[in-house]
């Protein structure tokens, strides 16, 4: 219900050094008037200049004074939510907040559910769907690279590269409705070239756009790694090389690590969700076994291979089953030649079984725990997922996988269009395909989707969003 006043707590539960309660909807002035007085004298907060801090009191449910705090009023549309909106800043003690909201609630408000106030910024137009979500992504990011591609979304990188295509398709089909209603002026090969042109541009965009979705969705989602190596090669090391602290059991007692540990950590800029596994190697040991199992399991459900090896003997057996299994897996994966401190003991015959197993190959002393080990490993995994391509605070970059879908859509009525030119198809077959690339394009920002699954996108964020 649009024509409900909310309030909801926006900032995190708990004890802080303030609090800040939101109100919005038609009432929201009327319910800060009700519960703020202003300590200039003035009687109400109201008659305040809109978008400026005012200092005053706060009244609690039954009309007594149970803080003192800051008021400022945003006039709709130009608020967040695109309606009359208030913000009252209080201490941040758990039963002052609960009071202040409480009174918000007394004095007319109604409880805001999760994301709603940002629904509302979509509903009223203030962000497109896109944008929305990217608000749910900054305040969920706990990484920099996340908070970078949230950032940037949220500042209209994609929905701006998304509508500047958009633009240039519209302008060819202006020139492609002339073309069909005045048959006689014929468009001429110079009219029809530049028609296929802005097509050709729009396509490389558009497959632009859908290329940066797996770096995006590293960034975002992260990626599954699995380190995997027979024991004492040296796994624990890279996991705690990898993740900067000694968060997995180092130790030379072979295959103690026969947990599987996780973690997710940003490295190679994007990131990694870790386990680092018992090791795979032939072996009686039941206990060892369920390890083994499991690493295999892993490793079929994983998305980046780290596999391991120790440089410093030759090859044997579980090394080279492992080499069959990681060869025979189709995810981007890393071979690790660890302990280069030591006389490297691998023939070159088995250094080159090991570099064909996998995409590339990078040769560090995990013990050593140094920065150019660190940086030759997260460069391996940064060419994995295209991250060492994109800079994030340039690009746009999508992860979202409905973004994506509306894309290859885009995409693949652009492509018609194109071959349609290109072979000399009717002039309104190549019209109708750029038609539907556009209004696929045009979906991007949520306008005409239903209504129920916009609910289901808010329904992720939380209380006070
Ligand atoms: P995992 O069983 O594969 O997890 O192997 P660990 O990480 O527990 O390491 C096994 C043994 O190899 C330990 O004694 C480590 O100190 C040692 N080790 C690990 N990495 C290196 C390295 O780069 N150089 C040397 N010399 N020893 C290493």
């Amino acid at each position: 219900m649009l024509n409900t006043t909310i309030a909801a707590v926006s900032t995190p539960r708990g004890k802080g050094g303030i609090a800040v309660i939101r109100i919005s909807g038609t009432d929201a002035f009327a319910v800060a008037g009700a519960m703020f007085k202003p300590k200039s004298g003035d009687s109400s907060v109201t008659s305040h200049p809109m978008r400026k801090a005012v200092f005053g009191s706060i009244l609690d449910e039954s009309g007594q004074v149970c803080d003192e705090g800051i008021c400022t009023l945003f006039k709709g549309p130009g608020s967040f939510t695109g309606e009359d909106m208030a913000e009252i800043s209080c201490h941040g003690g758990l039963s002052v907040t609960e009071a202040v909201y409480l009174s918000a609630i007394a004095h007319g408000a109604s409880a805001a559910g999760p994301g709603e106030f940002t629904r509302r910024a979509f509903i009223n137009g203030k962000l497109d769907l896109t944008e929305a979500e990217a608000v749910g992504k900054l305040i969920d990011a706990d990484t920099r690279e996340r908070m970078q591609l949230a950032g940037s979304a949220l500042r209209g990188s994609v929905s701006g590269e998304i509508a500047s295509i958009s633009a240039s398709l519209l302008d060819t089909m202006t020139a492609l409705y002339a073309a069909i209603d005045y048959p006689e002026e014929d468009v001429g090969d110079e009219g029809e070239r530049e028609i296929g042109n802005t097509l050709r541009t729009a396509l490389g965009r558009v497959e632009k756009l859908i290329s940066t979705y797996r770096t995006g969705r590293a960034i975002s989602d992260g990626v599954k790694c699995v380190i995997c190596g027979r024991p004492n090669v040296g796994k624990s090391s890279v996991f705690n090389l990898i993740t900067g602290e000694d968060s997995a059991i180092v130790t030379s007692v072979a295959g103690t690590t026969r947990d599987i540990l996780r973690e997710t950590v940003s490295f190679g800029g994007i990131t990694l969700r870790l386990s680092d596994t018992a090791g795979i190697h032939a072996t009686d040991d039941l206990v060892e076994k369920i390890g083994i199992d499991r690493a295999s399991a892993e490793i079929a459900k994983s998305e980046l291979v780290i596999s391991v090896f120790d440089g410093g003997e030759r090859l044997r057996d579980e090394d080279r089953t492992l080499i069959r299994l990681v060869k025979s897996t189709d995810v981007p994966k890393i071979a690790v030649i660890n302990k280069s401190d030591l006389c490297i003991a691998l023939t070159e015959e088995e250094l080159e079984l090991i570099r064909e197993s996998s995409d590339s190959c990078v040769t560090i002393s995990a013990q050593r725990n140094g920065e150019e080990d660190r940086r030759a490993l997260s460069d391996a995994v940064a060419v994995q997922f295209g991250s060492d391509k994109i800079s994030l605070s340039a690009d746009a970059v999508i992860w979202d996988v409905r973004q994506r879908e509306i894309l290859s859509h885009a995409k693949s009525a652009l492509r018609a269009a194109v071959e349609g030119l290109e072979y000399g198809a009717p002039i309104d077959a190549v019209c109708t395909c750029a038609e539907e690339a556009l209004a696929a394009l045009n979906e991007t920002d949520g306008r005409n989707m239903e209504m129920t699954i916009v609910d289901e996108i808010f329904k992720r964020f939380c209380v006070g969003k």
